[in-house]
């Protein structure tokens, strides 16, 4: 398939609705981009790498940051690390707080923030550094040493982030904390702000791709434990929005406030796309609508 063909024909395509949507605000470091930038990357599980627009310009990679720490967590915990989060779609935003009491303080999946709060709860008690595992990660799986934070929005969402504060402290109140509430809060803002571009996204989830294998040919995962990340991803990745995102897509995908969404293809490749234009669920707008021109226009889905 002539991949560089096809992107060309989805930047085409997208063109209309650029701009669209608004740029998430409530983290003040996100407001400043530009909403009409567009970029996406496709990195085939051979090592070959295609991409169109702005797909070497880094951005705020924000929640897609939770398919990295889950997958990270999960090949250190197993099958244990399902007492602390569900992986039931939530019908809610991302940052809701009303299913957490009816829950006893278990997030109903990892990619709402309380269930990706307690994952960085979980790996930092695993790993001793989650923050460094999580970068030594990304670096190593995109091929990029450059890979790094953003300390300016770090620094923005610490400052701002009372949802996730009452998120975290709501759950320590019923036992699903293991580290002091503000140590778990820092090591999640640091996650959120690591800087990543298209390119470097599309390569780093290629071992979801690849059925658990990691680029330099060792094992992050079973096949079984890919086939369950990839399946949280395809019911919850999007959060509100995830049967929408399965019956436009038909792919695994994850999205981040910062504008950006990973897909999956098993066996075949990771795409990335980036636009920072949200939807009222914090979804890219030309984003979701870039993934659906793919996968309608190759024939390239899950299903
Ligand atoms: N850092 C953001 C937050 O916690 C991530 C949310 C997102 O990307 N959906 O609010």
């Amino acid at each position: 398939m002539d991949y560089q063909a096809v992107l060309a024909e989805v930047w085409d395509a997208v063109r209309p609705v650029l701009g669209q949507g608004r740029v998430a605000t409530y983290i003040p470091a996100l407001a400043a981009v530009d909403p009409r930038r567009f970029g996406m990357a496709l990195a085939t599980v051979e090592g070959d790498v295609y991409g169109i627009g702005d797909w070497r310009e880094p951005f705020s990679i924000q929640s897609i940051s939770k398919v990295f720490t889950l997958a990270l967590a999960l090949s250190r915990d197993g099958d244990a690390l399902w007492r602390r989060v569900g992986k039931e779609p939530s019908g809610n935003p991302f940052n809701s707080l009303v299913q957490l009491e009816y829950e006893q303080g278990i997030p109903r999946n990892p990619f709402i923030n309380a269930g990706a709060l307690v994952i960085t709860d979980r790996l930092q008690r695993l790993t001793g550094d989650s923050r460094g595992t999580l970068r030594d990660f990304l670096r190593a799986e995109s091929g990029n040493p450059l890979v790094d934070f953003d300390p300016v929005i770090a620094a923005s969402e610490a400052e701002h982030g009372h949802r996730n504060r009452a998120l975290a402290h709501f759950m320590a109140s019923y036992g699903n904390m293991e580290s002091a509430v503000p140590e778990v809060l820092e090591h999640y803002f640091w996650q959120c702000s690591l800087a990543m571009s298209c390119a470097d996204l599309a390569k780093a989830c290629g071992f979801l791709a690849r059925h658990g294998q990691r680029a330099d040919g060792s094992r992050l995962l079973t096949r079984s434990q890919a086939k369950q990340v990839n399946a949280v991803m395809l019911t919850c990745g999007t959060y509100d929005a995830a049967g929408e995102f399965a019956y436009r897509v038909g792919l695994p995908g994850k999205s981040g406030v910062g504008g950006g969404i990973i897909a999956v293809i098993p066996n075949r490749c990771g795409l990335c796309v980036w636009s920072p234009g949200l939807d009222a669920r914090g979804n890219s707008v030309a984003g979701v609508e870039a993934l659906d021109r793919f996968t309608t226009l190759t024939g390239l889905s899950i299903f």
